[in-house]
């Protein structure tokens, strides 16, 4: 009876198609799944089709990448915006921009050391796919430098390797405020992820809270115990909702779908803070 709330497929860098991640929820018994790649939303159409052909709801969301004053990465999911909306769309353009340039530079750097080409990591995409680490990552696997992608995360792609770039991505309070503007609702991805680098200070939290924060994904495995128990008590005092999701990247990570889920109130929770024209497809569910 439960929702997996986060999920990638090829549209950004996960290893199956929108289609495929919706019907392998279905078969995995959720009662629904929300399609989140990261900054993009063309998987939306191919997920609605396949959802509505396996009875599956459907939560069309998208993970927004943000980058904190301190550099610290902040991936904020949205649910159930309008993905026409002028001004996330051109937030989102930018980032996504700014991702292919870093992919070409860290590229660049790769090459000197590895036999990577930038024709090579293009191999590694689809058209229209948000691209990242990930996709060097499969580069590198495919010329024998690691054997997986974590491997290529855990040593070569790092944070803080000699060939990890940054890019931009808007600040975590405007990115929350864009996807209220969107008619969506915000929720803080993996918040005490530290296998992810530094966590981001408490105010950050209260900034983002007061630029309308909706929740909290506290049960997703790249969460600390102790920074569990602390969001936990956070989303109490502050009134937030609190999701569980697995992270799916298909065949690119170890998060199988259906790991970690959320309850359906919390679902209709979500539901009736969105404004937008694009509710949750319930197929009946
Ligand atoms: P980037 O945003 O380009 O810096 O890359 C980081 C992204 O890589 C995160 O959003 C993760 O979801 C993703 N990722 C995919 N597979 C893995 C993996 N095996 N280990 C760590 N991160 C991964
Ligand atoms: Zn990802
Ligand atoms: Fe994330
Ligand atoms: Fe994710």
């Amino acid at each position: 009876m439960a929702f997996d709330m986060h999920t990638h497929s090829r549209f950004s860098d996960g290893t199956t198609s929108a289609a495929e991640v919706v019907e392998s929820a279905a078969q995995a018994g959720l009662l629904g799944v929300a399609l989140t790649d990261h900054d993009t939303t063309a998987g939306w159409d191919p997920a609605e089709a396949a959802a509505a052909e396996h009875g599956i709801a459907l939560i069309r969301g998208m993970e927004l990448s943000t980058v904190s004053e301190d550099g610290i990465a902040v991936h904020v999911l949205s649910y159930l915006h309008d993905p026409t909306n002028i001004e996330l769309l051109a937030e989102v353009a930018k980032s996504r921009n700014a991702r292919y340039t870093r992919a070409k530079r860290m590229a660049e750097l790769l090459s000197q050391d590895y036999p990577i080409t930038w024709d090579l990591v293009k191999q590694q995409t689809t058209v229209e796919a948000t691209i990242g680490r990930p996709h060097l990552a499969d580069a590198l696997v495919k010329v024998g430098a690691v054997p997986n992608r974590s491997a290529a995360f855990d040593s070569i792609l790092r944070g803080g390797s000699k060939y990890y770039v940054p890019h931009y991505a808007p600040d975590p309070v405007l990115g929350v405020e864009l996807i209220r503007a969107a008619g969506g609702v915000p929720v803080f991805a993996h918040p005490a992820a530290k296998v992810r680098g530094r966590a981001v200070s408490e105010q950050v939290f209260h900034d983002m809270l007061a630029a309308g924060l909706a929740g909290v994904e506290i049960d997703h495995r790249d969460n600390s115990g102790s920074g569990k128990a602390w969001l936990r008590q956070f989303a109490e005092e502050h009134n937030l909702l609190v999701t569980g999701s697995s992270d799916y990247h298909g065949a690119g990570k170890p998060n199988q779908l259906g790991e970690n889920t959320t309850p359906r109130h919390v679902v209709e929770a979500i539901e009736a803070q969105a404004t937008s024209d694009f509710k949750v497809l319930w197929n009946g569910n």
